[in-house]
C-alpha cells in the first residue's frame, strides 16, 4: 500500500457536562475498524490541551487515530456518521473532526497543536487554518471542537504515558458506579508502574468519574502491559463492555513547560514564571492563600487554592524567596487583576527570615526591656545594659524543592511525583498486549 493510504483522525469536543465522551466515540468507531480492511499504525491518543480555557468540556481531552486503509473515501465516511450521531450537540457538544492523508504531518500542524496545548486558540483560527491548508475537515455545533481534532492530529510526544479506560454496557449509563475499594487498593501497590489511582490521605477511590458519562473507570501508567494488567485487579458489580488503550500526554505536565511573558499574560494561558515573591502570602477566608511575586519590573497575584494542600508552603514564603510557579491566569474580576491560578511551586531560593528583637542579657537568657525611645535596652532581673537592637535568624519551615498539589486536586496533565524525572521515549507500537478488547 501507498502513502496515501495513511490516514490520520483528530475528534474533538463530541461530548457534554451532560453525557457522552469522545474517547467512547473512538472506541465505537475502533470496534467497527476491526472489522474493516485497515491496519492500525499506533495506539489511539488521547491528548489533553490546555486545561485553562473557559469552554471545555471536562478534561479539554481530543482523540487521534492513525490506520492504512485500503479504501479511506468509505472509512471517513463512516467516521463522519459516527461523528454526527453520537455527539451530543443537544447539550451544547461542538464536535470537530479532521482527516489528514499522508505519512507525514506536516510542520503547520505542530505547531498549532503546541499552541493549542497552553493558549486559548478560537474557532476562527481552527476554521482559517483548514481552509489554507485545504484540510478535510467536519463539525456541527460552532465548530470549536476543530480546534482539538487538528491539535490532535499535529500533536508529538516528547514522553508519554497510557491510559486504559474501560466502557460501560449501555444499560448502565447513567447509574451509580459500584466498584470494590479493597482492590482499588491492591491494585495501587502497582505504583509506580500505574498512578493516581487512589488517595490514600482521604481514602478515595480517584479511578472512577461520578458523571454519567460510559466511562467506568480509568487507570492510568506507563506501559500498556501496566495499566492491563492493573485492570485485572480491579473488581466491578457490573459486567463492563469492554476497554481501550490510549496513549497520552496526561501526567506530563505538558501545559506548563513554556515561560509566561511577563508583558503579555492573557487570560486563559498556561505555563510558568520564575520571580520573587514581593508581598507576605495572605490567608483568604475559605484558606486560599495569595501573594504576588515579582518578574523584571511588573508584579503579579498569584492563588494557591485550599483542595491543593500546597497552601501550607504558601504561607510560609516570604518576601525575597526565589520561586518557579506554574498554572493558568484567570481572567481579571470586579476586585482582582489578573491572577495566576497555581498548579506547582518550586522553591528555588530561601531568603533569610529574620527578626529585630530587643537584645536577650547574656547572664539571665532573658528579653531585656527598652528602656523608652533611645534609651537602650536592661535586663529587669539583673540590670544588665545593652544599646542595640539584635537580629534573629527564624528557621525556615519549607525547603528548595518543588512543591505539588495533593494527588486528588490533580488535573489530567499534573505531572505526579512519581514521575518527576521520568520520561517515556517513544516506543514502537505493537499489538502484542491487546491493546483494545470487548469482553
Ligand atoms: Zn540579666
Amino acid at each position: 500500500m501507498q502513502n496515501e493510504t495513511i490516514l490520520h483522525v483528530g475528534i474533538d469536543d463530541t461530548d457534554s457536562p451532560k453525557g457522552m465522551c469522545t474517547t467512547f466515540l473512538c472506541y465505537e468507531i475502533v470496534k467497527f475498524l476491526e472489522k474493516q480492511e485497515i491496519q492500525f499504525m499506533d495506539f489511539p491518543y488521547l491528548i489533553r490541551f490546555n486545561p485553562n480555557i473557559p469552554w471545555k468540556t471536562r478534561g479539554n481531552g481530543a482523540v487521534r487515530l492513525t490506520i492504512r486503509a485500503k479504501d479511506p473515501k468509505k472509512i471517513k465516511n463512516k467516521i463522519t456518521q459516527f461523528v454526527a450521531n453520537y455527539s451530543d450537540t443537544k447539550n451544547g457538544a461542538n464536535p470537530g473532526l479532521v482527516f489528514f492523508q499522508s505519512k507525514e504531518i506536516p510542520l503547520q500542524f505542530h505547531k498549532f497543536s503546541k499552541l493549542a496545548l497552553w493558549k486559548l486558540i478560537s474557532r476562527t483560527q481552527a476554521k482559517q487554518f483548514v481552509s489554507e491548508n485545504n484540510i478535510e475537515s467536519f463539525y456541527l455545533g460552532n465548530g470549536q471542537g476543530l480546534v482539538g481534532a487538528i491539535s490532535a492530529v499535529g500533536y508529538e510526544f516528547s514522553d508519554h504515558t497510557f491510559e486504559l479506560l474501560s466502557y460501560r454496557k449501555k444499560s448502565h449509563f447513567g447509574k451509580k458506579r459500584g466498584i470494590s475499594v479493597d482492590s482499588v487498593r491492591k491494585m495501587q501497590s502497582t505504583l509506580p508502574e500505574t498512578f493516581s489511582s487512589y488517595d490514600n490521605e482521604s481514602d478515595r477511590v480517584l479511578i472512577t468519574p461520578h458523571g454519567p458519562d460510559p466511562v467506568f473507570y480509568g487507570i492510568r501508567g506507563e506501559t500498556v502491559k501496566s495499566v492491563v494488567r492493573a485492570s485485572t485487579i480491579v473488581n466491578t458489580d457490573e459486567k463492563l463492555d469492554g476497554y481501550m488503550v490510549f496513549k497520552s500526554n496526561q501526567g506530563t505536565g505538558d501545559h506548563l513547560k513554556n515561560e509566561l511573558q511577563i508583558d503579555d499574560l492573557k487570560p486563559f494561558t498556561s505555563g510558568f514564571l520564575v520571580g520573587e515573591v514581593c508581598n507576605k502570602p495572605l490567608i483568604q477566608q475559605g484558606g486560599h492563600v495569595l501573594f504576588s511575586i515579582q518578574v523584571k519590573d511588573r508584579k503579579i497575584r498569584c492563588a494557591v487554592y485550599k483542595p491543593t494542600k500546597i497552601t501550607q508552603v504558601a504561607k510560609d514564603l516570604i518576601v525575597g524567596d526565589k520561586i518557579k510557579i506554574g498554572g493558568g491566569i484567570r481572567k481579571a474580576s470586579k476586585n482582582y487583576g489578573r491572577i495566576l491560578n497555581v498548579e506547582f511551586l518550586h522553591v528555588l531560593q530561601l531568603a533569610k527570615h529574620n527578626l529585630i528583637t530587643n537584645p536577650t542579657c547574656r547572664k539571665c537568657n532573658k528579653r531585656m526591656k527598652s528602656k523608652g525611645n533611645k534609651q537602650g535596652f536592661e535586663c529587669i532581673k539583673c540590670g544588665n545594659r545593652s544599646l542595640s537592637k539584635t537580629t534573629l535568624e527564624i528557621p525556615r519551615k519549607i525547603q528548595c524543592k518543588l512543591y505539588i498539589p495533593a494527588v486528588s486536586a490533580h488535573r489530567h496533565l499534573t505531572r505526579p511525583y512519581q514521575r518527576i524525572k521520568k520520561r517515556n521515549k517513544n516506543i514502537q507500537f505493537n499489538d502484542s498486549i491487546p491493546w483494545m478488547h470487548v469482553f
